[in-house]
């Protein structure tokens, strides 16, 4: 991976997907003093099966934040769209690209937004949704003739993104050597504690030899290292 930025806005659909792969690599970059932040379009307030959603939406946004700091991220922001049914539409597009303009990166990180998993397995469609609308935004954020209300808003266009980092996408190019940060990235995700704890025997309710695994999958076409693997894209 490039290291010639210094901050990065990660955009996700829901609390957690960051931390399901993305966050050991982010806490080395927040430990060599980047500057890492993170807009969740959504609250994650559909994803505990026995609670409500009015009463998940602050549980999960309380344990994302503190899932964030676990590597180093401070700067946690929600667009508030309702989970499960994220429209990549254009109300999406601008809340987007008002947080990029607003945060200006270098670097943008995305979850998988491809149909299907490394592997197999559907996407799931609020992860679509998102990542098609950020790849959309990051465009729109640089051009002052889209969404106009945004630069009377104060939010001048931004056309620094140089990189897009994709996480967990079946065309993978790019990886971070996770060996010393591996921990943290395991804190951050075992911080979805009643979100974890809601998903039963599911197998990604074991954060630790989830992560481990993900991680040694990708090591051999790494040098033999437990490696977070992105698609990258350069612009
Ligand atoms: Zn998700």
């Amino acid at each position: 991976m490039p290291d010639d930025w210094t901050r990065a806005l990660a955009i996700a659909a829901h609390p957690d997907d960051l931390e399901y792969g993305a966050s050991a690599a982010i806490a080395g970059w927040t430990s060599a003093g980047k500057d890492v932040r993170y807009v969740l379009a959504t609250k994650g307030e559909a994803g505990i099966d026995s609670m409500p959603p009015r009463e998940a939406g602050p549980l999960r946004v309380a344990e994302q934040i503190d899932g964030a700091a676990k590597v180093g991220v401070t700067v946690v922001e929600f667009l508030d769209h309702r989970d499960g049914i994220v429209e990549a539409g254009l109300p999406l597009r601008r809340d987007l690209a008002a947080a990029i303009r607003k945060h200006q990166p270098e670097l943008v990180i995305l979850g998988n937004f491809a149909d299907s998993w490394p592997g197999g397995g559907w996407n799931q469609p609020d992860h679509r949704a998102v990542g098609r609308a950020a790849m959309d935004a990051i465009g729109d954020a640089g051009n002052r003739w889209i969404f106009p209300e945004l630069g009377a808003d104060g939010l001048e266009p931004w056309n620094g993104v140089r990189y897009i980092a994709i996480i967990g996408s079946p065309g993978a190019t790019h990886a971070v050597d996770v060996t010393d940060t591996m921990e943290a990235g395991i804190a951050s995700l075992e911080a979805h504690k009643v979100y974890l704890e809601g998903l039963g025997d599911h197998p990604m309710a074991a954060a630790r030899e989830f992560l481990e695994w993900i991680a040694a999958l990708n090591a051999p076409r790494f040098g033999d290292r437990p490696a977070t693997a992105f698609e990258l894209i350069r612009r």
